[in-house]
Parts: structure tokens; sequence; C-alpha cells
């Protein structure tokens, strides 16, 4: 009898996109117990696998390259491992698997390769492409950014979020020309859950790379990523005056963990398209205390200044 292939998930959306906060609340729904979890994060200090994995038995963090360019073979070898270390019962079984890239990956070549590479075809199958697009800045990043409409053109499930901050149906009559054959859905509070989302993906067909993509694969993808470590506990004032060292024309994006003088722990975020900086207590293990920056090397017109620091 023929093994059945593993499904396969694939998240993706541009920097701030709102990827995370859904995947988190997808990983908490019974079905996607059991899954294997694996997170990219380029130039980032991994958090996300540490917000994520809370959810699930095991989360891999490949953080060394993109896995749609320089990190591909990465990936393969991460699925493989899974499949070797789930027949030897070194891990719990997993019924299926949930890959996040970064914000900045054309996921076209990571769709390519479930077709293509013969280890992958035999034991996945790649069950549905879900990309992330802010109703806040999703027109103008589709308009500066190549891998934002890559990763809109290679979806079979679009989500429009943060339409409860920004009315998503301009966006939306953009992404039904850039994607016809997606199915979309406009998401208010990150609210859709995984039986639709998992709806949506079944109800728009099989997943399949536009060609021909092979034209342009970014290997850095227009943008350097750095981190400035902030070990030392900080007063807000200082936090403050560290936020605004960091903004610029150019940032695409803020976000870390780092410690306040009062002991607490703050996770601390800003996408381009955001008015305000946000900041939410922190739980958990954090491999470096700071926070990574990530600037477009082109484009500049396109940023906007973060604002002043608001509690
Ligand atoms: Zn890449």
């Amino acid at each position: 009898m023929k093994a059945t292939r593993i499904p396969v998930w694939l998240m993706t959306g541009y920097l701030g996109s709102g990827k995370t906060t859904l995947l988190r609340s997808w990983l908490r729904d019974a079905a996607l117990q059991d899954a294997a979890l694996i997170v990219n994060e380029i130039g980032e200090v991994g958090l996300d696998d540490k917000l994520l994995g809370q959810a699930v038995d095991s989360a891999s963090l490949i953080s060394s390259a993109c896995i749609c360019c320089t990190g591909l073979p990465g990936l393969q070898d991460a699925l493989e491992n899974l499949w070797w270390d789930r027949l030897h019962r070194r891990r719990p079984a997993y019924g299926s698997v949930v890959i996040e890239t970064t914000g900045l990956a054309d996921p076209r070549s990571v769709i390519d390769a479930f077709e293509t590479v013969p280890v992958l075809r035999e034991r996945y199958r790649l069950a549905g492409v879900f990309t992330a697009v802010s109703a806040v800045a999703g027109l103008d990043l589709i308009e500066a950014h190549p891998e934002a409409v890559a990763q809109v053109s290679a979806a079979n499930a679009l989500i429009v979020t943060k339409c409860d901050r920004a009315d998503g149906a301009a966006l939306e009559r953009i992404l039904r020309q850039l994607n016809p054959r997606a199915e979309i859905v406009l998401s208010r509070n990150a609210s859709l859950g995984w039986p639709s989302a998992m709806a949506m993906a079944n109800a728009a067909g099989r997943p399949t790379p536009t060609p021909p993509w092979r034209a342009h694969v970014p290997t850095d993808h227009g943008t350097s990523a750095h981190f400035v470590p902030l070990d030392a506990p900080l007063t807000l004032a200082a936090l403050n005056a560290q936020v605004d060292a960091l903004q610029g024309d150019t940032l695409l994006r803020l976000k870390g963990v780092i410690r306040l003088d009062d002991g607490a722990l703050r996770d601390v975020q800003w996408s381009v398209g955001d008015r305000d900086i946000a900041v939410a207590p922190f739980a958990g293990d954090v491999p470096r205390l700071g926070l990574t920056c990530i600037r477009a090397l082109e484009n500049p017109a396109l940023t906007t200044k973060p604002p002043p620091f608001v509690f």
C-alpha cells in the first residue's frame, strides 16, 4: 500500500503582514496540535519559533539562510530529518507540517521543490499556500517589492489582514487581478480561524507556482538586517531614545524583546504602515535581548518614519 503523503501548509506574507499572529491562533486549533512547525527567520534573533512553538510539540528554526533561495537545501534537509525522526520514533508522530517563511521570501521555489525534489514529492503533499497581506500597507508593498507580488501570485488562499484598521476593498481588487485563482478573505483582528482557512485553501485547488518563476530568484531581497543588542535593563526614556536612533526612511521592520528597569520583558514590534509601535508583555525564553532592524536598500521613498514612541 502506498504510504499517505503528509500534508504541508505554507504560510507567507511580507514583513509586518500579521502572518505570525494568525499562525499562533491556528496552531492552537485541535486539528494542528500534532503539526510539526518549521520557522524561517533570517537576519533576526529567532523569536517566532519560541512564540509559535508553545502551541505544538516542537518547532524547527532555520535562521542561517532564507528558504526561498540560499536556504532551500536547508528546508529540504529539515523536512527529510523530520520524516526520519518520525519513522524512528525520535519525535512524536505529526499529522501535518506548517512552514512559516520569512517576510521577504518568494515562495514559488519552495512550492516547486515539493513537485521536483523526489524525496519531498514521495513523502509530502503541499496542501495549501496562505499569503497574508496587510490592508494597511499591502498596496504600497506590492508596488515596491517583487517578493510581495510573488507571495500573492503563489497563494491559493489570500488573507487580507488588519481590516479593522484599514479598508481592504481596493487591495482586494488588486489581489484578484494578480491572482484570479486564489480564494480571498478579509480578516479583522486576526479572527480568521483554522477551519475557515483550511476550507479556503481546499476550495481554491492545488497550489502551483506561476511560471516563469525562475527568471528572477533574489538572494538578498534588497534589504539588510541588523541586530542591536540591549542586554541591560532600560528605562522607558532610554528605550524611546533607542527607538528614535533606529528610525529612518528605509526602516521596514523593528522587532525584538527588551527588559525594562522594572524587570519585566516587553515584546516590541513595528512594521511599515503602522502608526504606533506595539509594546506588549512577553513571557518565555528569549535567545537575546535587543531589537532587529530590517531596512530596504532600495525604494527609500516607500517607507515612512515610525511615529514617536507611545505607551
Ligand atoms: Zn529568499
